[in-house]
């Protein structure tokens, strides 16, 4: 589909174990007018994790430091660890045209809504508890106590669903990432996010008469 004018920007959330990371993965690599932002983080990173592609591995302090100088976009602590998006790579790829997917949390979700008005909102769910908790179990990258965490605060995120503008079931990879893009296709259509289209229509018209 041709995009008119700038990028969308959409944040997807989810909870631990959502499989949000590989409906994400999928999405980038089967559509080239998305551009998936990277966060900065101070947790350790996990086998097969690279830096810069993953994330911006970051220690405490150099995390402290980006938030002081103003360069995230939102950031939030999120079970012992920081998580931010930098802001350059957002702008400049929704300059270009692309649609900037932020994967994040719901409290830099939430910062994003009030400060960016204009998002698109989408959260994605396992079809139910049972399932998310073998998901997270399954990744065996976690201990118990961190996965004990984890679902705690699922039970927490639970309750802001309705702050999003979508909710999509993770059932199935294919399905899913299918849901998603069309959810960020139609929203191109929508008039807030045409205005380029809306002046050209003006302009044109008004030399016609
Ligand atoms: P994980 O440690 O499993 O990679 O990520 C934990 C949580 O942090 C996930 O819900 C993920 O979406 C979120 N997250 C990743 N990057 C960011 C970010 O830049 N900002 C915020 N607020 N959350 C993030």
């Amino acid at each position: 589909m041709i995009n008119t004018g700038r990028g969308i920007l959409t944040v997807v959330s989810g909870f631990a174990g959502s499989g949000k990371g590989t409906v994400m993965k999928k999405l980038i690599s089967e559509h080239d007018n998305y551009a998936l932002s990277v966060s900065a983080t101070s947790r350790q990173p996990r086998p097969g994790e690279e830096e810069g592609i993953s994330y911006f591995f970051r220690t405490r302090e150099e995390f402290e430091e980006m938030i002081k100088k103003d360069e995230l976009l939102e950031y939030a602590e999120y079970v012992g660890n920081y998580y931010g998006t930098p802001k350059d790579f957002v702008f400049s790829k929704m300059d270009e045209g692309k649609d900037v997917i932020l994967e994040i949390e719901l409290q830099g979700a939430m910062q994003i809504k009030e400060k960016y008005p204009d998002t698109l909102l989408i959260f994605l769910t396992p079809p139910g508890a049972d399932e998310l908790y073998k998901r997270l179990k399954g990744r065996g990258t976690e201990t118990d106590e961190v996965i004990a965490k984890r679902m705690k605060r699922a039970s927490e995120e639970v309750l802001c669903i309705k702050d999003y503008d979508y909710l999509v079931i993770n059932d199935n990879i294919d399905d899913c990432t299918l849901r998603v893009h069309d959810i960020i296709q139609v929203a191109h259509r929508t008039v807030r996010h045409e205005s380029e289209l809306i002046k050209r229509l003006e302009s044109e018209l008004t030399a016609f008469i």
